[in-house]
């Protein structure tokens, strides 16, 4: 296999449980799934099929019983914690349902507190504009819609360049119009700066923008689509 053809995330048979004997929960079962560079994937399932687990886990932010991922050639699975904190600092941006923004900075400030981590982060200026927030940097998060609050935690987690974006349920409190808004303005990003990203979503608009469908249950992976199918996957009944 050619170099530039290696996979950019490699999650590779991840169990995850919670609890003991008695009260004991297989979250993860045994997922397995590759991504290229640049790619828009939607992780779609059930509330409480382990999505949220499954993108905390890539994210360095859950322990494992067992399997590996693979970021960019780092494995996070055996990372010291000094080399893990660096892995969330340089590589990875997390977006949250309810936007997380620190409602006494404004939206410039709460921007910039995704730069000051790193020594290259984009021009902010810039980056205010493209997230369409150019009326609004000096507002606080309460003076601004919740599409714009979360427009504005998406700069926080890209101004560091982040080569991994992980988004648990984006729109999941954005009216219907404003989530497709949200849903454009991400497919836009993986499409300017070449950002791996898997939006974990019940959004369904998602499946005629991610080349990438995965579909889990009961921490198993029950639908994977690649690319041309993705009109087809949208026709599917969830
Ligand atoms: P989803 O994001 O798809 O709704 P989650 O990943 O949040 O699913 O949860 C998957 C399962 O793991 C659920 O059954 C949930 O109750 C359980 N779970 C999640 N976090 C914990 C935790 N910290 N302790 C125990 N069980 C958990
Ligand atoms: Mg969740």
């Amino acid at each position: 296999m050619k170099e530039e053809n290696k996979s950019f995330l490699k999650v590779d048979s991840i169990v995850k449980t919670y609890g003991d004997n008695d009260n004991f929960n297989r979250v993860i079962d045994g997922i397995s799934f590759e991504l290229e560079k640049g790619v828009l994937c939607a992780l779609l399932g059930p509330s409480g099929s382990g999505k949220s687990t499954l993108l905390n886990v890539i994210g360095g932010l859950e322990n494992i019983d067992s399997g590996r991922v693979i970021v960019d050639g780092i494995d996070v699975t055996s990372l010291s914690s000094k080399k893990l904190t660096e892995y969330r600092r340089e590589k990875l941006g997390f977006v949250f349902q309810f936007y997380n923004l620190i409602g006494d900075l404004n939206v410039k400030e709460n921007i910039e507190v995704g730069a000051e981590i790193v020594g290259n982060p984009m021009d902010i200026h810039e980056l205010i504009n493209s997230l369409g927030l150019e009326e609004h940097w000096n507002k606080l998060p309460s003076q601004i819609s919740g599409g714009q609050q979360q427009r504005c935690a998406i700069g926080r987690a890209l101004v560091k360049k982040p080569k991994l974006l992980l988004c648990d349920e984006p729109t999941g409190a954005l009216d219907y119009k404003t989530s497709k808004d949200i849903l454009r303005l991400i497919e836009k990003i993986v499409e300017e700066y070449g950002t791996t990203v898997i939006i974990a979503t019940h959004n369904e608009e998602i499946t005629r923008m991610a080349q990438r469908i995965l579909r889990i249950k009961d921490g198993k992976v029950v639908l994977d689509i690649i690319n041309d199918d993705v009109k087809k996957a949208s026709e599917l009944e969830w």
